[in-house]
C-alpha cells in the first residue's frame, strides 16, 4: 500500500466519524509549536521572523498535550522552530503516540536528528548489548556513525529512566529538504546540512524508523532538481514526500530586502507560477509516493478551483490558536480551538474559487497544503472520495532505482542568500559541479 494501512485507515475512521456527526468544521492535523527557537536561519521562513520577540519562549509539555487533546485532529505535526531543540521533545512525542494514539510528524531540519537516534540506541545498549552491538556494525559499514559515536551508544543512556525517541507504526521524522546539496545548503544559509539530513535519512531509515521529506517550491526552483532529489531518496526507500509551494510571508519578505537587499516577488510564487511549477506532479505520484490527495495535486496544477480549509489545520503556539491560518495571524491568536473556529469570520479568507479573487490580499498567492489540501481530503463528492481512497490505499510505488545517477553532493555555497542573489558564489567556474542528471523522460 501507498501509505501503512493502520495509519490511512485510522484517519479515514475518523473523518467518517466527523461527518456522520455532521460537524462541518473540524481538525485534521494540528500544527503544533512548542517553541520557534531553530539553530538555523533558512531564508523564506516566516516563523522565527515573525515570532523573534519570543524565541525563548516555550509552551509546557501540558500545554502542548492538552491542545491536542482539545483539537480532537487524528495527526499531529510537531513544527516550530526546530522542534528538537524543545527540551521535552521525547515526553511530547511519546505522550502523543502513545497515551493519545496519534500520528506523529516531527518536522525537523535534521540537524539533531543522529543525536537523538544514538541515544535511543544507547537505551537498547543496556538492555540487549548483542543486538545493538549489530546495528553499530551496519550504521558504520554505511558510514552514518563513527567510532566516537559506537563508543558513545557502548556507555549507554546517561539517565535510563529518561524518554527516548524509538521507531513507531505512527511516528515520521519528517526531513525539511528544498533540493540537493547546493541549493539546499543555500536556503537554509548553512553549509552542511545537506549531508547531515542525507546522514540522519540513512541512519533512521537502517534503524527502522519511517521517515517522510518536506520540500518548499519557489519561483528559483528547478522542479528536475526537486525530481532528481526524489529519485536519490528513492534509493533510501524514504515513506513520503510533501511539495508544497511557498507561502510570501510578510515578515520573511522584509527580512530579505533588509538582511540580503532581494525582492520577496523574485521568491516567491504567484499562483500562476505555482500552477506550472506543479505540472508534473500528477505524474511524481506515479513513480514517488507523494503525500496528500489526488484532487489537491489537480488543484496545484491548476486543473481545478478548491476552497480554503484552513480550520482543519489549525496551529497551536505560545500565543494560542493563531487564526485563521498557519501562515498568516490575521485574525489574531485565540484561548482554544473552539475559540478561534466560532470567532474567526472565515468568509473572510482564502480566494473566490470562479472569481480567483481573493478575499483576504494575503490569500491572493495562496495555495499551500494547510489551507487547501484538506480540501481535497474532505471533499463531498463522490468522484473525489473514489479517487482519495483509490490513491491512498493504492500501491506503493516501487522507486525508480534512479539515485545513484543524480548528482546529489553538488558543492556547497557560501552559505547567505539564495539563487535570485548576486551575493551568491554560483559555482559558474565549473557547471557540472551543480548539474542533475537530467531525468530519462527530459534526456530523451
Ligand atoms: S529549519 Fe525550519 S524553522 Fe528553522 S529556519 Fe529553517 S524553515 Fe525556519
Ligand atoms: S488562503 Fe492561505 S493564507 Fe489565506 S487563510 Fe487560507 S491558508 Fe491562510
Amino acid at each position: 500500500m501507498r501509505f501503512p494501512f493502520a495509519l490511512t485507515a485510522k484517519i479515514a475512521k475518523y473523518i467518517i466519524g466527523q461527518k456522520i456527526r455532521g460537524k462541518d468544521k473540524f481538525a485534521t492535523v494540528l500544527q503544533l509549536e512548542p517553541l520557534h527557537t531553530c539553530n538555523l536561519t533558512c531564508t523564506g521562513c516566516g516563523r522565527i521572523r515573525e515570532y523573534s520577540t519570543s524565541l525563548k519562549d516555550l509552551m509546557s509539555l501540558d500545554d502542548c498535550l492538552g491542545a491536542a487533546r482539545e483539537c480532537g485532529a487524528p495527526m499531529v505535526s510537531i513544527c516550530g522552530g526546530e522542534p528538537l531543540i524543545y527540551p521535552q521533545i521525547e515526553a511530547l512525542s511519546n505522550g502523543l503516540l502513545n497515551d493519545q494514539k496519534r500520528v506523529v510528524y516531527l518536522c525537523t531540519n535534521a540537524m539533531f536528528m543522529r543525536r537523538k537516534m544514538r541515544a535511543y540506541l544507547a537505551r537498547e545498549f543496556s538492555k540487549t548489548p548483542e543486538a545493538v552491538e549489530g546495528i553499530i556494525g551496519k550504521l558504520q559499514e554505511a558510514g552514518v556513525a563513527s567510532d566516537k559515536d559506537a563508543a558513545e551508544i557502548r556507555k549507554g543512556p546517561k539517565d535510563a529512566s529518561a524518554p527516548v525517541m524509538e521507531p513507531h507504526d505512527f511516528f515520521y521524522w519528517n526531513v525539511h529538504l528544498d533540493g540537493l546539496e547546493y541549493t539546499h545548503d543555500l536556503i537554509v544559509e548553512r553549509e552542511g546540512v545537506f549531508k547531515e539530513a542525507i546522514l540522519a535519512i540513512r541512519m533512521a531509515k537502517i534503524l527502522g524508523y519511517q521517515v517522510a521529506t518536506n520540500t518548499t517550491i519557489y519561483k528559483e526552483t528547478d522542479m528536475r532538481e526537486v525530481e532528481g532529489m526524489l529519485d536519490f531518496l528513492s534509493d533510501f526507500n524514504v515513506d513520503g514526500h510533501t511539495i508544497s509551494p511557498g507561502y510570501e510571508y510578510d515578515a520573511a519578505k522584509k527580512d530579505m530586502v533588509v538582511r540580503l537587499g532581494l525582492r520577496g516577488e523574485d521568491f516567491f510564487l504567484t499562483r500562476e507560477g505555482t500552477r506550472e511549477k506543479f505540472q508534473k506532479l500528477a505524474e511524481w505520484s506515479e513513480k514517488y509516493t507523494i503525500l496528500g490527495t489526488p484532487i489537491y495535486h489537480d488543484f496545484l496544477a491548476g486543473k481545478r478551483e478548491l476552497e480554503c480549509s484552513a480550520w482543519a489545520i489549525p496551529t497551536r503556539n505560545i500565543a494560542g490558536w493563531r487564526g485563521p491560518c498557519y501562515f498568516m495571524a490575521g485574525a489574531g491568536h485565540f484561548p482554544t480551538y473552539q475559540d478561534m473556529l466560532q470567532q474567526v469570520d472565515w468568509s473572510k479568507f482564502g480566494v473566490e474559487p470562479y472569481s480567483g479573487k481573493p478575499k483576504d490580499p494575503r490569500c491572493e498567492n495562496c495555495m499551500t497544503q494547510c489551507g487547501f489540501e484538506p480540501s481535497g481530503a474532505l471533499s463531498s463528492r463522490l468522484d473525489d472520495s473514489w479517487r482519495n481512497l483509490v490513491y491512498n490505499f493504492g500501491p506503493r510505488p516501487k522507486g525508480t532505482g534512479r539515485g545513484k545517477e543524480v548528482h546529489a553532493y553538488n558543492g556547497v555555497t557560501s552559505g547567505r542568500g539564495h539563487l535570485t542573489g548576486a551575493q551568491v558564489a554560483k559555482p559558474a567556474a565549473s557547471p557540472a559541479a551543480h548539474a542533475v542528471a537530467e531525468p530519462a523522460s527530459i534526456a530523451a
